[in-house]
Parts: C-alpha cells; sequence; structure tokens
C-alpha cells in the first residue's frame, strides 16, 4: 500500500463507543458516520433500555459495521451462583449481539482473588464451553482478550496472548479467538511470535489500538490516544497485518481526561492518531 492511499484511508478504522463514553448509541452513529468512521463497537452500557430493533435499524440506516459487542465474559467466581448467574449473562450477550448485527463478543474473562488463576483459567474455559453452542447457533464468534496482568486479581486470569493461543486451540472451536489489545500486551517479549501462532490457527479475531501513558495515573480510565505514550502501535499492527489480520483497527480508550474534553474534536483527535501514529 503506498503511502497516499494510508493517508485517505479510514475504511479500517473502528471506534468503541465506550471511547466517547459521555455520548450515547444515537449520537455515536451519528457522529462516527459524519466524519467517515464506518467501524463501531458497541458497549453494552449504551444497549441499556434501548429497544434492539430500532439500535439494528440505527446502524443500518447510518451504513455502520458493527465489528464487535463489549463484553461478555467474568466467568470465574468462587461462588457457583455467581457463575451460573454469569453464563446467564453471557447468554444474553449473545442475544444482544444478534440482534444489533455484531458478529462478535469481546470476553474480559474475569478472576476472582479468592482462588488460584490456574482455577480461575479452568472455570474461564468451562464458561466459554457453555455459551458455545448458543454463540454458534447465533452466529456469534468469542474472542479472548487477554488483559494485562494489574488485572489478574480481579478482571482476568488470562494475562498473556499464550495462554489466551492455548485455551483458544484446546477448545478448537472456529468461533472462538483472541482480540489482540495493544494496552494489554505491548510489553510481551513473546507478543510477535504469539502473533504469528495465533494467525496460524485462525484465531486472530480483532485488533484494538490506545496507547500507555507514561506514567499512568489510573489503572482503569487512564489510556493514551495512539501517539500519547510508550507503545510503539505501528509495529505491532504491522505483526498483525503481516500475520494475515484484515480486520478493523478498533480504537478503544477509557480516558477520564479525554472524556472530559468536547467529543467532536477528540473524534478528530482520534483520526489523526490513526492516521500518524498507528
Ligand atoms: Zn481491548
Amino acid at each position: 500500500m503506498s503511502m497516499i492511499s494510508k493517508i485517505e484511508d479510514f475504511s479500517k478504522l473502528c471506534v468503541h463507543t465506550l471511547t466517547t463514553k459521555p455520548w450515547g448509541i444515537e449520537t455515536c452513529v451519528r457522529n462516527y458516520s459524519a466524519v467517515g468512521i464506518k467501524g463501531i463497537t458497541i458497549w453494552r452500557n449504551v444497549l441499556e433500555n434501548k429497544n434492539l430493533n430500532d439500535v439494528k435499524k440505527l446502524l443500518v440506516d447510518f451504513d455502520m459495521q458493527v465489528v464487535s459487542l463489549a463484553r461478555g465474559g467474568f466467568f470465574p467466581s468462587i461462588d457457583l451462583r455467581k457463575r451460573e448467574m454469569a453464563i446467564e449473562d453471557n447468554l444474553w450477550a449473545i442475544e444482544q449481539a444478534a440482534s444489533v448485527g455484531a458478529p462478535m463478543i469481546v470476553l474480559v474473562c474475569g478472576a476472582d482473588g479468592g482462588q488460584s488463576l490456574e482455577k480461575s483459567r479452568e472455570q474461564i474455559t468451562e464458561g466459554i464451553l457453555r455459551i458455545l453452542p448458543a454463540a454458534q447457533s447465533a452466529g456469534v464468534k468469542l474472542a479472548i482478550e487477554p488483559l494485562h496482568p494489574m488485572y489478574a486479581g480481579d478482571r482476568s486470569a488470562i494475562n498473556t496472548i499464550r495462554q489466551a493461543n492455548e485455551i483458544a486451540e484446546m477448545i478448537h472451536s472456529e468461533w472462538v479467538g483472541i482480540a489482540v489489545d495493544v494496552y494489554h500486551l505491548w510489553w510481551d517479549p513473546d507478543l510477535q511470535v504469539e502473533i504469528q501462532r495465533c494467525a496460524a490457527h485462525d484465531h486472530l479475531f480483532a485488533f484494538h489500538v490506545c496507547d500507555w501513558n507514561v506514567p499512568t495515573i489510573d489503572f482503569l480510565n487512564d489510556r493514551g490516544l495512539m501517539g500519547d505514550g510508550c507503545i510503539n502501535v505501528p509495529e505491532i499492527r504491522s505483526w498483525v497485518e503481516e500475520a494475515g489480520f484484515g480486520g478493523y483497527n478498533e480504537v478503544e480508550i477509557f480516558s477520564d481526561k479525554y472524556w472530559a474534553t468536547d467529543q467532536k474534536s477528540y473524534l478528530e483527535k482520534i483520526k489523526h492518531a490513526y492516521l500518524t501514529k498507528t
């Protein structure tokens, strides 16, 4: 691809609704579409109290491509009742995804600090296997998203792409793969080789971008825009693309700083960072 065509090209840009958290689903769709962004990943908070048929119609009317629904998961718990509630919630997420035309659900797999990471990973695998038939019959893929180890105590016992590859290979279904997020995985010395392994098994389902601020002042809501921090996003993007990934670059930024700014100006910053720093 020439430099010129890349400079003009927003066709693989997707924005997560949570990136522009102050906006509801209608505002996201109208404003993304108005500036030429066609890919959207829908966080479930913006679907609360919405008629899903209306949301589907809105997306179709604005010719938006739904990349994913975020998020399912949170399977592990020391409490059996909570594990069963998680299954119910994931089955509902599958219905929501099918209703709005999302081909995939991102799984933040979960962890319970009251048990070992190995035990939590077992429960994650069991949980994915439980919901897999429903996902398959709804035509919705499941993407395991490894999270940075700082979340191992409560958000995910899957902290490296290698662990995600091992689980996806064990489950061995075309409906279960992996979401690679630079925020969680940039530090991993095995990242490139595990991306190649993931793609070789057809498990590379999604690619999320943002940046790691130095210093990071909040573990959850201080993500940077590409170029703000220390992640070499273009290099990691080149690894996923060389491995054969042809999907969207999904901008997923949780940031109290950016949420406090004018969101339309922020969207322009995102487009610029996408062209120059991604
Ligand atoms: Zn992500």
